[in-house]
């Protein structure tokens, strides 16, 4: 039985594999006589799960010794909260607002440091370019900068993360790659935190990563929940509740999955690096070869994960859809606040899902032109 390709923006496809393991050890986890959903989260099976996933992300995207890689629930959306909770010390943070995404987070953070201030924006393009990082007007005494290095609804992302130093701006770099995280390698040295929400690229929904480095932890604002005091959750091992433990679970399948793909001599995230590259670049270049199809974004910042892209006549969306559904090629359609469709390429989709994806468009494209 073949599954279709499935494009959703989140949560999204899982490797098969992943999925498969998963269901073999659904009622017995290794001969422990449990299922991972019922086992407490302090016995020594689940801690030799929780360990081996974060050694294996540490080892995967190279996360230096000071960083702590902790396990958290709440998703992206929380942690718009709960990173100023914890890194705006009553001062001042910069926001480079680039979307969806990092207007929301702009938004929440709000609440509760003491200003908010925009940086940069790339609204005046309607976010189909990324303003470029040295004509962004930084704070001085900012306790932090956020940005979105990928933006899931406008499709637009980081080719590069930003050095905030060589900007003369020494606050922490705070990044939401929510919808990238190893989907590329991260230039640790640039950033200070970085979270994601797990159900783009590593897992179910209900679990949020977090990397922070340690000389950030210890400041929350005395409101902070302590569940969600980097601090209080770095010390007690991501356990000073109970951690989403099927999501870690499923989250270190997803990793021991990525370790062992290869791309030439490339392994882990760097061969995902090159696929992901290779699979965006077919659809690019199909769209753009195209007169029935189009992308809006600017070339230089195109997400190589989320590719938003239109009909030239939207009134055949709903024939579009429907086809391609009946193709196998589920979950194309765009976000409600920027329509048209969206193809969301993450590690899981592969260049065959890719490949389907294009012959289908080039084929219904004949059919109307
Ligand atoms: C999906 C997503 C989120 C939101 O995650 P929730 O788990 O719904 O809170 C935040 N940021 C980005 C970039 C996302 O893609």
């Amino acid at each position: 039985m073949n599954r279709p390709y499935n494009f959703s923006a989140g949560p999204a496809a899982i490797p098969e594999e992943v999925l498969k393991t998963a269901a073999a050890e659904m009622l017995d986890w290794h001969g422990s006589g449990m299922g991972v959903m019922e086992m407490s989260h302090r016995g020594k099976e689940f801690i030799s799960i929780y360990e081996k996933a974060e050694s294996d992300f540490r080892e995967l995207m190279a996360v230096p010794s000071e960083f702590k890689i902790l396990f958290m629930q709440g998703g992206g959306l929380a942690e718009n909260a709960i990173v100023p909770l914890n890194l705006s010390r009553g001062a001042t943070v910069d926001f480079v607002v680039t979307g969806s995404w990092s207007q929301k987070s702009r938004k929440e953070a709000a609440k509760y440091a003491a200003e908010v201030h925009t940086a940069a924006s790339g609204e005046d393009s309607h976010f189909t370019t990324l303003p470029d990082p040295a004509t962004w007007q930084l704070s001085r005494g900012a306790s932090y900068v956020h940005a979105c290095t990928n933006e899931t609804i406008h499709g637009v992302e980081f080719q590069q993360l930003p050095d905030l130093k060589a900007l003369g701006c020494d606050a922490p770099l705070a990044i939401d790659f929510s919808s990238h995280v190893a989907s590329r390698p991260v230039d640790w040295s640039r950033v200070g935190l970085a979270f994601g929400g797990a159900q783009k690229n590593l897992g179910p929904a209900g679990l949020t990563l977090v990397v922070v480095r340690e000389d950030l932890l210890g400041h929350a604002l005395p409101a902070c929940p302590s569940a969600f005091d980097y601090k209080v959750v770095a010390d007690n091992q991501s356990m000073f509740n109970t951690p989403p433990t099927w999501g870690i679970y499923i989250a270190g399948l997803t990793f021991q999955w990525l370790k062992e793909q290869r791309e030439g001599h490339a392994t882990g995230v760097a061969a995902m690096e090159l696929r992901n590259a290779a699979k965006a670049k077919a659809l690019y270049d199909f769209i753009d070869t195209s007169d029935f199809y189009v992308n809006k974004v600017a070339a230089n910042c195109r997400s190589r994960m989320n590719i938003p892209f239109f009909l030239n006549d939207e009134s055949r969306n709903d024939a579009f859809l429907a086809g391609a559904k009946a193709s196998g090629l589920l979950q194309l359609k765009g976000h409600k606040s920027v329509g048209g469709m969206r193809a969301s390429l993450y590690n899981a989709m592969p260049m065959a899902g890719v490949e389907a994806l294009i012959a289908y468009m080039r084929e219904f494209a004949q059919k109307h032109s």
